[in-house]
Parts: structure tokens; C-alpha cells; sequence
């Protein structure tokens, strides 16, 4: 008998035809969430992908698996023959090695049966699985409605027995969905935005603007951090890294001083659109949400709106900044945004920004700026940061 990791999928169950597709990449993402800490096998099996792995590197496997978009619960499990006398002794070991009759205890038993060919019904195998278990082990005690322990039975190709699930995130596999570029700053919403969207299947990539040496290393260095724990959801990533001062100064010069933000804010979304297309990314991605500061106003979102006609995904657009706060420390980047490190935003920043920008005015504004070559200057010297 066998200990196995069993991954239970989600969404993609409902895929029908790519179903082969959605399970490849699930896997690749399940196989560099587990690299380091090392396993012998991972295969898949009507339904489930199995993990063969040291017994003791289980916990941190699991906690691996956890992060990974399109599980939706792992076991530890017990893999055995497919008959009756195997499945016994390994709900026998179960139990055994869970300690479960130190003390009093209630159990129910549920079974599956995948394999229509096995010669009891699955309603047989619980029944006689539980009167077994009941002559084995003096404290347990059957209870149907609120037991503490549920005892699952899966009859495949092999039987698996298991009591545990650990519930990981759901979502769809990494790369399923496309790719977006994700407007990295350091604040809190971004690395939330990122991970919503990753969670749909999403492959992440990221920019990040900066004044250096207006802003300091240390602040690119936040972002970084922040990309890395993002990345452990959704995989490898490149951080375009950016400089906007002299865009900025450029605007300072010439720009009315109100106009600052909003200006600044679509030299973003620019270099953003022309990243993604120089990579054939399907999406931008922001943290911006609804109202929040002046320059997410629904005026000034209809102005950054306009500046691309490339799919703008902004999945904080509705939420309350209390429950972005409690994805972000769940996701766990909240520590590292809340660091006091100065952002590009915040260098010329106005007095009063406009809160309500029409379109015409600030194109009108613009117009002393020689867009395209601003640009196109900042992306040539670009830095990219690989994260694995
Ligand atoms: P965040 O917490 O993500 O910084 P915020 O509440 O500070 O957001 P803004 O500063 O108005 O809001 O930024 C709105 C969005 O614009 C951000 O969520 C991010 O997607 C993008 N953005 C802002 N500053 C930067 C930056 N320095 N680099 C990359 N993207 C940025
Ligand atoms: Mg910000």
C-alpha cells in the first residue's frame, strides 16, 4: 500500500474537450510549485492527478499545491488494490495512523465508485466498510448526520482511501486564459488586481514605472518583492521596469500643474498598450478601483479609458478598499505594500489635481507634447526583471 497526494479540480470539469489541455497546464503550474521541495511522480487518473512524494514532505506539499489555480482540494491518501480486502486494510492503516482511536470518535463512510465493474455498490462498500471499521476500533461510533471524521472510498483502476481535504483556492489553471500585463505600482491594489485575474487563467506579466532617482532602489526593490509573491500563484514573470521622469518633468514643464496626474497616468497606459503589443499580450491589467483618489474619478477613469482601445481588465473597479485589504493579506503582499517607500505618482504631485478631466481638454493639453517620442524613449530603456 501506497501514501499518494490527491488533487481534486475544479472548473475545468466542466471543459468537456479541452479538457487535456486545461489538465497540462494545471500540471505544469503544480510541477513548479513543487520543484524544490521534490516529488517522484505526478499523473493524472479519471479525474484526479495524483502525486507520488516522500510521506513527510506532504505538509509542504500541500502547502504548495494550496496556492495553484485550479485545485480545489488536495488529500493525502491511501492507494490500494481493487478489492474489498485491500480497501479495509488501508481505512484500517488510515485510521491507525491518525490516531483517531485514542479517543472517542464518530465516523461516517462515503464512497465512490468509479468503476461500475466493481462487484459492490458504492452504498454496499460504506455500509460494510463502516460495520468493519465499528469490529476494528472499540471508541468509534457511527454518526451519519455530524461525524468528525469522514472516511471517503474511491474505487477506480485502484482504491483510494482518504480523510482529509485541504481546500486550496479553485480558479483556473495558469494559461488558460490568455496573458495580461499587469500596471505594477507598490501600492496595495495592483498586486491584488494581478491576482484575481491570474486566478482566471491569466499568464501575468507585469510594468512597473518609476522616477529613479527621484524614487530610490529600495522602492523598486518593493515591487520586486511584491512580484515574487504574486508569482507564487501565478507563475514565472517579467517586470518591464520603467522610467517616466522625464515624461513627467516634460508634463511639469508644459502642462497645466492640476493636469498632472491624469497626464501622467496616460503616459501609463501608452507604454503599457505598446509593451503588450510588442508581446502579443491580450490585456492590460490595473489595480484602479472606483472613486478611490482623484485620479480614479469616473472622469478621469473615461480619460485613461481612452487612451488604449486594448481590453483593460480593472477587477477592483467594485470593491471596498476593506475587502481589497483582505485579499491582500490572504495573498499575503499587504506587509510588504504597506512599506513606507515613495512612489513615481507622488513626485510632481499637485496641489489640487482636476478631479473631473474631459477628454477634449486634456488631449487639448497633450498636445504640446511630443507623445510618441516620449514613448518610445522611456521603452528603449527599459530594464526586464525575470522572476522564476
Ligand atoms: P495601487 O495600490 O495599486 O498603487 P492606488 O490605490 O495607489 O493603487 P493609483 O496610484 O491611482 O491607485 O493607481 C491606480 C493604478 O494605476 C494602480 O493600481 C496600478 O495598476 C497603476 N499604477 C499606478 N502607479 C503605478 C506605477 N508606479 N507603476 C505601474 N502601475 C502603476
Ligand atoms: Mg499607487
Amino acid at each position: 500500500m501506497e501514501h499518494l497526494l490527491s488533487v481534486s479540480l475544479g472548473e475545468l470539469i466542466l471543459k468537456g474537450g479541452n479538457r487535456k489541455y486545461f489538465e497540462d497546464k494545471l500540471i505544469k503550474s503544480m510541477r513548479r510549485a513543487m520543484a524544490d521541495i521534490g516529488f517522484e511522480k505526478i499523473y493524472k487518473g479519471q479525474g484526479k492527478i495524483y502525486i507520488e512524494a516522500n510521506k513527510n514532505d506532504f505538509p509542504a506539499l500541500i502547502k504548495r499545491l494550496e496556492k495553484v489555480f485550479g485545485i480545489v482540494y488536495i488529500s493525502p491518501c491511501i492507494k490500494a488494490e481493487k478489492d474489498y480486502e485491500s480497501i479495509k486494510e488501508a481505512a484500517k492503516l488510515l485510521v491507525e495512523e491518525h490516531g483517531y482511536d485514542e479517543d472517542d470518535w464518530t465516523f461516517k463512510v462515503v464512497s465512490k465508485r468509479g468503476d461500475k465493474s466493481f462487484p459492490m455498490t458504492s452504498p454496499e462498500i460504506s455500509k460494510e466498510l463502516g460495520g468493519y471499521l465499528l469490529s476494528q476500533f472499540p471508541n468509534a461510533k457511527v454518526d451519519l448526520h455530524n461525524p468528525e471524521q469522514i472516511i471517503y472510498v474511491d474505487v477506480k483502476a485502484n482504491s483510494y482511501v482518504y480523510s482529509e481535504r485541504y481546500h486550496a483556492r479553485g480558479g483556473m489553471p495558469v494559461g488558460t486564459n490568455g496573458s495580461g500585463l499587469l500596471l505594477l505600482s507598490g501600492g496595495i491594489d495592483s498586486p491584488v488586481a494581478g491576482y484575481l485575474m491570474a486566478k482566471r487563467g491569466i499568464v501575468l506579466n507585469a510594468v512597473h514605472y518609476h522616477s529613479y532617482p527621484f524614487t530610490s532602489e529600495r522602492a523598486e526593490q518593493k515591487v520586486i518583492d511584491l512580484a515574487k509573491i504574486v508569482s507564487r500563484y501565478t507563475g514565472p514573470m517579467k517586470i518591464h521596469s520603467v522610467n517616466i521622469l522625464d515624461i513627467q518633468k516634460e508634463i511639469n514643464e508644459k502642462c497645466d500643474e492640476r493636469m498632472m496626474t491624469i497626464i501622467s497616468r496616460k503616459f501609463m497606459m501608452r507604454i503599457a498598450e505598446k509593451i503588450a503589443k510588442m508581446n502579443n499580450y491580450d490585456a492590460l491589467i490595473t489595480g484602479e478601483n472606483l472613486g478611490q483618489v482623484a485620479s480614479q474619478t469616473i472622469d478621469a477613469l473615461k480619460v485613461t479609458n481612452d487612451t488604449t482601445d486594448m481590453l483593460v481588465f480593472r477587477p477592483l473597479i467594485g470593491m471596498d478598499k476593506s475587502d481589497i485589504i483582505e485579499i491582500a493579506n490572504d495573498i499575503e503582499t499587504f506587509e510588504t505594500s504597506i512599506k513606507p517607500f515613495e512612489d513615481c505618482c507622488t513626485v510632481f504631485l499637485p496641489k489640487s489635481p482636476l478631479l473631473n478631466p474631459k477628454i477634449e481638454d486634456i488631449n487639448k493639453a497633450e498636445e504640446v507634447l511630443d507623445i510618441e517620442a516620449l514613448v518610445d524613449d522611456a521603452i528603449s530603456k527599459m530594464n526586464i526583471i525575470k522572476i522564476d
